[in-house]
């Protein structure tokens, strides 16, 4: 066993590391990913003033497309919407597939207004889509996605931050889908 061994083995590990980050069908961050980057937002903000933001992405009537053209095309979507919403973040953001069809943004150093600008972005460049099979030309249709975001606030768990996201997205679906909407209710309760 000479170092360059030792060097290969360095290297395949590095890459199973990367491996069990990613969502091997979307190719990009994993929920696993995800949890890591969560937590050391947490741990980054916790001392700081600075803010950051969440934001929950779904597809909105995803179980109807793959019923209408099955799940290998919806399989398709999956990958381009993972493909658009990490092309339209950059440098400290984390896009990564929360499971199904979702998918989840962190925005550091982010405030409210920031994150609806960019959750805005996102599901522009989604809806104004038209999904084609390449092969035969045939329509799919548009796809669109609702968004729900919640910020940051000291001292409170990763979960009470996600359920928050996920409640504004639950009033994006209520509300029509198709949309952004950031958590502006009461902490207590619901
Ligand atoms: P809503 O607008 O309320 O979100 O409606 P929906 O149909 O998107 O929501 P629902 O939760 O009822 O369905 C989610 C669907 O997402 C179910 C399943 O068909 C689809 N889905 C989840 N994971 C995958 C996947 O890996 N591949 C494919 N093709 N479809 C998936
Ligand atoms: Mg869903
Ligand atoms: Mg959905």
């Amino acid at each position: 066993m000479g170092s360059i061994s030792v060097e290969s083995l360095r290297k395949e590990l590095a890459q199973v590391r990367e491996e069990s980050l990613t969502d091997a069908l979307t190719g990009i961050a994993n929920r696993k990913a995800f949890d890591q980057a969560l937590e050391k937002s947490f741990q980054d903000n916790a001392e700081k003033n600075t803010s950051f933001c969440v934001v929950i992405a779904d597809i909105d009537f995803f179980k109807k497309f793959n019923d209408t053209f099955g799940h290998l095309v919806g399989d398709k979507v999956l990958r381009f919407v993972a493909a658009t919403i990490k092309s339209c973040v950059k440098g400290k953001d984390t896009a990564a597939r929360f499971g199904g069809e979702e998918f989840v943004l962190i925005l550091p150093d982010t405030g409210m207004e920031g994150a609806e600008i960019v959750a805005e972005q996102v599901r522009k460049a989604i809806s104004k889509s038209i999904l084609r099979d390449i092969k035969n030309n045939e329509e799919y249709g548009k796809i669109t996605i609702s968004l729900g975001i919640g910020q940051f606030k000291k001292g409170e768990l990763t979960n009470d931050l996600l359920k928050r996201a996920d409640e504004a997205l639950y009033q994006a679906k209520e509300n029509g889908r198709n949309r952004v909407v950031h958590f502006s209710g009461s902490d207590m309760g619901v």
